[in-house]
């Protein structure tokens, strides 16, 4: 038994190199291993391939990009053309007034991000004590500090030492907890930040009316929204933005994943004009937050090529036609024994099995049919398919988790 130099995210550090499934190639909505067995990318990847595998406007435009201006920073006073030019684009279609954007490398950043502009932007109006971040359970808001401190998972922060101060939980869907907090505390509230439909935690879509309720009591408070829109940005739930979906306007939307359907890593924020009007009154005031690859041009150029095939090909629509497919196909294995519910939303879904069931055992063997879907959370297998996947291989994913469930007793 050997161990590979390289750590693996969320893995076993002890798993032997043997215990690794080695992906070689992709194309659309299939991938392949070093024995040339075909898988469906039944999760697009980890929620991001929304354009599918191997699209040539793609590569095409990261090599452009790579041979004219491979990267340079956008610190003080630099920036670069594809990086406004993707910040204009994304402005416009985020639903929220007066949009600017600010880059990251990733999700995780990206939360980071509108945690520290929430409370950076109160600090310039002089409301220093707003600095409270209200999340929820369950939720995933990433693993730096700032976003693993939001998270609602206790197991995922356990043992990773003291958190952030100053972020407190209610769980999902409660009104009257998040009132709780609101009345006792709600003069030093910064920001609710909330997924639309929280993710990978186990894919729970919001209450009805819910997320406006988030907005209206943003509102009361004087506190600001923000939606962690990393998985539902882009198409997902068939608007650009999950926030349309649910007819909230927030004032802050992070993002990455299918901001370039994951070719390069990009992620980033999108900051409204009731974040942004503090740090502009002030000519002279600095905002001393960045990263080395905010606005890197060849992701920024991969994010502006990905945008281009998601609108030209209709694939948002293409998206949902397929979710609407493949929840169908998921509800005809509802049996109240083995499969109990089906949750989900656009093309996000997500199978929740009877309790004690394995989900990790029933991905193995789906593996084995040749899909490749994501157990989450307890009892929990998730699907998020590229929005170019055929009909086909949603039917493969179908069949496979029928024949990939545990034997019917009685
Ligand atoms: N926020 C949400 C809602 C996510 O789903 C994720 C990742 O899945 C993150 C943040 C963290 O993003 P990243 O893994 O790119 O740091």
């Amino acid at each position: 038994m050997t161990l590979p130099a390289l750590l693996h995210p969320f893995a076993r550090p002890a798993a032997p190199a043997e215990s690794f499934l080695r992906i070689v190639r992709a194309q659309g909505a299939a991938l392949w291993d070093d024995r040339g067995r075909r898988y469906v990318d039944a999760m697009a990847s980890l929620w991001y391939c929304a354009a599918g595998h191997g699209r040539t406007p793609i590569i095409e435009a990261v090599t452009r990009q790579m041979q004219k201006l491979d990267a340079f920073h956008l610190f003080d006073r630099f920036t670069n053309d594809p990086a406004d030019h993707l910040a204009e684009r994304v402005a416009a279609l985020a639903p929220v007034d007066g949009a600017r954007v600010m880059f990251t490398s990733g999700g995780s950043e990206a939360v980071d991000t509108a945690i520290k502009l929430a409370r950076f932007s109160f600090f310039a109006a002089g409301q220093k004590q707003r600095t409270l971040i209200v999340s929820r359970t369950p939720s995933y808001h990433g693993v730096t500090y700032g976003g693993l401190t939001a998270t609602g998972l206790p197991p995922n922060q356990e043992g990773f030492g003291p958190l952030v101060p100053d972020v407190v939980q209610v769980p999902k869907d409660d009104l009257a907890a998040l009132d709780a907090v609101l009345a006792r505390d709600g003069h030093r509230v910064a920001a609710i930040l909330a997924e639309p439909v929280i993710g990978s935690p186990g894919v729970y879509p919001p209450a009805p009316g819910y997320l406006q309720a988030l907005r209206e009591r943003c509102d009361r408070v004087g506190a600001l929204l923000v939606t962690d829109e990393v998985i539902t940005g882009f198409g997902r739930l068939g608007t650009w933005f999950g926030a349309e979906r649910y007819q909230v306007r927030p004032d802050l939307i992070t993002f990455a994943k299918a901001i370039t359907s994951g070719y390069v890593p990009l992620g980033g924020v999108v900051v409204g004009r009731a974040v942004r009007a503090p740090l502009e009154a002030d000519g002279a005031l600095i905002l001393r937050h960045g990263v080395t690859y905010s606005g890197h041009p060849t992701a920024c150029a991969a994010g502006l090529a990905n945008l281009d095939l998601l609108e030209s090909e209709g694939l948002l629509a293409r998206g949902q036609a397929a979710g609407k497919r493949l929840a169908d196909g998921l509800r005809s294995l509802v049996d109240g024994a083995r499969v109990l519910e089906v949750r989900g939303e656009g093309a996000m879904w997500a199978l929740g099995l009877a309790p004690g069931t394995d989900a990790v055992k029933v991905r193995d063997r789906l593996l084995d049919e040749g899909v490749i879907a994501r157990p989450i959370g307890p009892a929990t297998l998730a699907f998020c398919p590229p929005f170019v996947i055929e009909d086909v291989d949603v039917d493969r994913i179908v069949d496979g988790v029928r024949a990939a469930l545990p034997e019917k007793h009685g």
